[in-house]
C-alpha cells in the first residue's frame, strides 16, 4: 500500500481545496415557455431550442418539483 512520505500541512491542504468551490448555475429564461433553463441547452420544460421544437413533448408532463 502506498504511504505518503510527507505530511500534508493544513496550508497545503487548504491551498489545494481553494479550487474546490462549486459555482452557481447561470439559468436563463426560455424564450418559448419562460421556464428557467441552462444556456445553450434544450429547454427541459418545453423541448425547444433556438425557437424550434427539437424534442417532441408528451401530452402529460411530469412535474418533478411537486411531491
Ligand atoms: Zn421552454
Amino acid at each position: 500500500m502506498a504511504v505518503p512520505q510527507n505530511r500534508t500541512t493544513r496550508s497545503r491542504r487548504d491551498m489545494r481545496r481553494s479550487h474546490d468551490a462549486l459555482v452557481a448555475a447561470n439559468p436563463a429564461e426560455c424564450p418559448n415557455c419562460g421556464e428557467l433553463k441552462r444556456p445553450h441547452h434544450v429547454c427541459g420544460a418545453c423541448g425547444h431550442y433556438d425557437s424550434r421544437e427539437v424534442i417532441a413533448q408528451v401530452a402529460v408532463e411530469s412535474d418533478d418539483d411537486a411531491a
